[in-house]
């Protein structure tokens, strides 16, 4: 159980300039970036291994104006990146904040390449709802494991301290509500406090914690969370009992396409390349391209809560340079046919309502006119054989909502000053989604993990020396 204890004048054995709670991609970015800056930094993790929902994303940040992009001739910049973030969000998020993070994403992510060996690519092959450039960059393996233990190995090489198996369940406030040090519980119950200069928070959001997602996001409450479970809102309710301003708190990440009941994340390529959905019926249901966040909620208002993601060999192909599609194939969580009667069949869908369903999408291809849905296949190749087809479901995969940060990452008060010594990054703050799922443009998530992160690294670094 998270809980403030004002305690001014508290004395501590240790003291660490800059400590920052969380090992996901927010708190080992936001610590190499302290760590440059010149501070002492220790970084405190409750699992045994840094992991977090990094680890489980597919690991692509957005950034627009890089040396990637300029490379494959794709143009774009911040103030692009900065329209497509608040058209998507309805033009809900703070727009100094998105400015910030838009201009900041590039030269974060060409410096963990420099400075840091992150093999950094372009994803040029698919676009993602609402971008109006290619601007997804990932690791070789484009999974978050391999981003999370690239960011691990990086922390090592500079020597940066990573308390793993340690709980933090405390924060110590001063005078003025100033962070002063904090306690954590280990796996033996033992318990140990630090005292601490700057503390940012990176312990990402409530995702986790299904009286709080009931609470804030009751149309969920009862799917898959397929984020990570330590993510219990520690730093919403730290940050609430000290005054914190939250924004929010309904926003989030879903996504409609994780491989059930295998739970494997089944890359939206499958439906901007060209693919559709189908419920058990065989019929379409939906815009599927507004984007994955909005159609979890569509998937489970399906029967059974499950959908099939339909598509064909070409589109597989793209597919396949994501890990986890690579796993739902191995698993045989892919089906494939020569036809829609055998692939029907396979699904155990009506094979006239499958093959009806799928005239018609190719006829919407083949015209350019739009289908009852609103939605435009212009450009994309007809399906064509052999198909594929994977069960899906609609699960939750991040919260949005959260502290209310300023440009500098400074956690802000309900009257909207800084908090004397405190930061937030990842999904510990809010973030640039707005208040409902549709807000959210693919790659929010690890925008506000790796840019937000390096800046609030960076200041409290600066502010610790
Ligand atoms: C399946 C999936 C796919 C995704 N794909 C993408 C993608 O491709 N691109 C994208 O931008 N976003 C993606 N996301 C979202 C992205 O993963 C998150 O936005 C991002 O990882 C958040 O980073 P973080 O550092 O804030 O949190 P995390 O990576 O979750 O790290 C938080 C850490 O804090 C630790 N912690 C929590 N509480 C405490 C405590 N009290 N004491 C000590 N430690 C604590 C946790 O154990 C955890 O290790 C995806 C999410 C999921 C679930």
């Amino acid at each position: 159980m998270s809980s403030i204890v004002h305690r001014p004048g508290k004395a501590f054995d240790a003291h660490v300039p800059v400590v920052i709670i969380g090992a996901g991609a927010a708190g080992l970015v936001a610590a190499l970036a302290a760590h440059e800056a010149g501070a002492e930094v220790l970084v405190i993790e409750r699992d045994p291994l840094p992991r977090g929902s990094t680890a489980l994303s597919a690991g692509l940040v957005p950034a627009a104006g890089t040396r990637w992009q300029r490379a494959a001739g794709i143009v774009d910049d911040p103030g692009l990146f900065a329209a497509d973030i608040m058209a998507k969000a309805h033009h809900e998020p703070d727009a100094v904040l998105v400015d910030r993070v838009s201009r900041e994403a590039a030269p974060a992510i060409e410096w963990l390449a420099a400075s840091h060996g992150l093999a950094f690519s372009l994803i040029t092959d698919f676009g993602y709802p609402g971008h109006s450039a290619r601007r997804m960059h990932g690791l070789p393996s484009r999974s978050g494991e391999e981003l999370i233990n690239a960011l691990r190995g990086a922390a090592e090489r500079a020597d940066i301290s990573i308390l793993c198996d340690a709980h933090v369940t405390t924060l110590f406030a001063g005078e003025d509500s100033s962070i002063i040090g904090l306690a954590f519980t280990r796996p033996d119950g033992t318990r140990d406090e630090v005292g601490c200069g700057q503390l940012v928070l990176a312990c990402n959001g409530y995702g986790g914690n299904r009286a709080l997602v009931a609470q804030h996001i009751p149309s969920l409450a009862d799917a898959l969370y397929f984020g990570h479970p330590g993510n219990q809102g520690d730093a919403l309710l730290w940050g609430e009992a000290l005054g914190a301003g939250t924004r929010h708190l309904s926003g989030h990440q879903g996504h409609g396409s994780v491989a059930h009941p295998a739970g494997i994340l089944v890359t939206w390529a499958t439906i901007t390349e060209g693919g559709v959905q189908v419920n058990s019926r065989g019929e379409r249901f939906c815009d599927e391209s507004r984007g994955y966040s909005e159609q979890a909620a569509e998937v489970l208002r399906q029967p059974d809560g499950v959908a099939w993601t339909v598509f064909d060999a070409r589109i597989a192909a793209i597919a396949r340079q994501f890990e986890d599609f690579r796993q739902a194939e191995a698993i045989g969580a892919v089906l494939a046919a020569d036809d829609w009667p055998t692939l029907a069949a396979r699904m155990s869908v009506p094979i006239d309502t499958l093959g009806a369903t799928m005239t018609a999408v190719s006829g919407f291809k083949s015209t350019g006119t739009e289908d009852g849905f609103g939605r435009s296949f212009a450009g994309l190749p007809d399906l064509a054989p052999p198909f594929r087809a994977v069960k899906v479901t609609g699960a939750l995969f991040h919260t949005q909502g959260g502290l209310v940060v300023d440009a500098e990452a400074r956690v802000l008060d309900r009257a909207r000053h800084p908090l004397p010594n405190l930061f937030a990054a990842g999904g510990a703050a809010c973030g640039v989604s707005g208040a409902q799922a549709s807000g959210y443009l693919s790659g929010n998530g690890l925008l506000m993990a790796v840019t937000l992160g390096r800046i609030a690294g960076r200041a409290a670094g600066a502010a610790a020396t």
